[in-house]
């Protein structure tokens, strides 16, 4: 964007790629609803098939609604370009297939979304495709897990529902040694919270689905490229960039685009291209309304949050609050570090009392509960209720859940955007007497 509008964070949100230049164009970006494009002559037709023009053929592979949403959100981000698709999956795993796809081995935080770890253990497994499951805290086993065949690590910078806080820094430099990049998954934290990149992440990935978006009303995933990652100084581990392009008259991605250009070709003229997962403009345009209002939200959510997290912790009926913003919590000094604006609304706790019997008790909880909504999402308006075990990480073995540092006691809160004395009248309510 132009420096004259402004380069502040809600400037950002709000104006970022985005220029109506003609009075027949509204001042909000339109709604592209077109499948294709009509070229000028087919000679341009086939410049744009073969790379040598830049712009949009066809709406599997961009759309102009989508191409404001990228580059707002890699703008937001601090990077140099993003690519946009259906699902927060969708960004995961295309971007995953872009670095590890060609028989890569992945190295991969315990903690993560129970729909990654699926992604992970049993499609990409299918593919081929090798990982590692480590404890994100444990540096030791981060090094011991990278193979000659590992080309990426990847984590959340923030996880959920435990709300551990990665220790980005730490992480990276590993990755650096390594020679590989790391992706890290930041929906929960959003750029409104923390930038990953600037503490040494390569790639930023966000299911668009939650903070963007905001509302819960529409699905979406975004990946951004920081274009730290140098896949010219071992070219022959990175063919996808540096060899020939066999697809596009053996062009050289990583000579044509570079850093910060080379990986968004590739992933969307292969995977996206090949695969399909595409984002629909109208939701493109619903995470761009969303994102005009992201650090308001999720300032508020933040702070209801905290308050909630404060009020159970003084609650006889509860074992323990998983919030790092609460002095005594394992990732509070980290948290101070990383997010000195505040910890992302998205936390968890465990109901006291033993493991046995719990479900049923929860269940009598989320019964009562009014204000909390159940629904298996995240950063949405709305306050959501969620019991992990049997919900959104029910795929995983008990070890796994062990290893995510979630029990059957555990429930799941995402504050929304109600006043947060409601919410905290909900809990205390439905706490009575479990
Ligand atoms: C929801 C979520 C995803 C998947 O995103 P969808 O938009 O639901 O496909 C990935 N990572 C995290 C951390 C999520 O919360």
């Amino acid at each position: 964007m132009t420096s004259s509008r402004g380069t502040g964070f809600a400037t950002r949100q709000v104006q970022a790629a985005f220029t109506a230049g003609s009075p027949a164009f509204g001042a909000v970006p339109p709604i592209h609803q077109t499948a294709a494009y009509e070229f000028a002559n087919l000679e341009e037709a086939a410049d744009l098939f073969a790379l040598r023009r830049t712009g949009i053929i066809y709406s599997r592979n961009a759309n102009p609604t989508q191409q404001v949403l990228e580059e707002r959100v890699a703008a937001l981000e601090g990077g140099l370009s993003a690519v946009a698709v259906a699902s927060g999956q969708a960004a995961v795993a295309v971007t995953l297939l872009a670095l590890a796809g060609r028989g890569g081995h992945i190295v991969a935080a315990d903690q993560l979304y129970g729909g990654t770890v699926d992604l992970l253990q049993e499609t990409f497994a299918d593919f081929g495709i090798g990982v590692t499951f480590v404890d994100q805290d444990d540096a030791d086993a981060w090094r011991a897990a990278i193979t000659p065949q590992t080309r990426v690590l990847f984590a959340e910078t923030v996880a959920n529902p435990i709300a551990q806080v990665l220790d980005i820094r730490l992480v990276a430099d590993i990755a650096h040694e390594a020679g590989v990049p790391l992706v890290v998954d930041s929906t929960v934290g959003t750029p409104a919270l923390i930038r990953p990149g600037e503490h040494g992440a390569d790639f930023v990935v966000h299911s668009a689905t939650k903070f963007l978006s905001g509302h819960g009303t529409s699905l979406g995933g975004v990946v951004v490229d920081m274009g730290s990652f140098d896949f010219g100084a071992e070219p022959e581990k990175w063919p996808q960039f540096t060899a020939p392009y066999t697809r596009f008259g053996d062009l050289v991605l990583w000579e044509r685009f570079g850093a910060g250009g080379a990986f968004a070709a590739l992933v969307k003229s292969k995977y996206v291209h090949d695969l399909g997962p595409s984002l629909s403009p109208f939701n493109a345009w619903q995470i761009l309304v969303g994102i005009e209002t992201l650090d308001l939200r999720v300032s508020r959510q933040s702070a209801t949050a905290l308050a909630v997290a404060e009020f159970l912790a003084e609650h006889p009926a509860v074992a323990r609050v998983h919030h790092p913003g609460l002095p005594g919590n394992p990732w509070h000094e980290r948290a101070l570090h990383y997010l000195p604006q505040g910890v992302p609304s998205v936390f968890s706790f465990d109901l006291a009392g033993p493991e046995d019997g719990a479900p049923e008790r929860i269940a009598r909880l989320i019964d009562r509960l009014q204000t909390f909504r159940l629904v298996a999402n995240i950063g949405d308006a709305r306050s959501l209720v969620a019991h992990p075990a049997s919900m959104t990480h029910s795929h995983l073995s008990p070890a796994q859940r062990e290893a995510a540092g979630i029990s059957l006691n555990t429930v799941r809160l995402s504050a929304g955007l109600e006043d947060p004395t409601d919410l905290i009248a909900d809990l205390r309510d439905a706490l009575v007497e479990l």
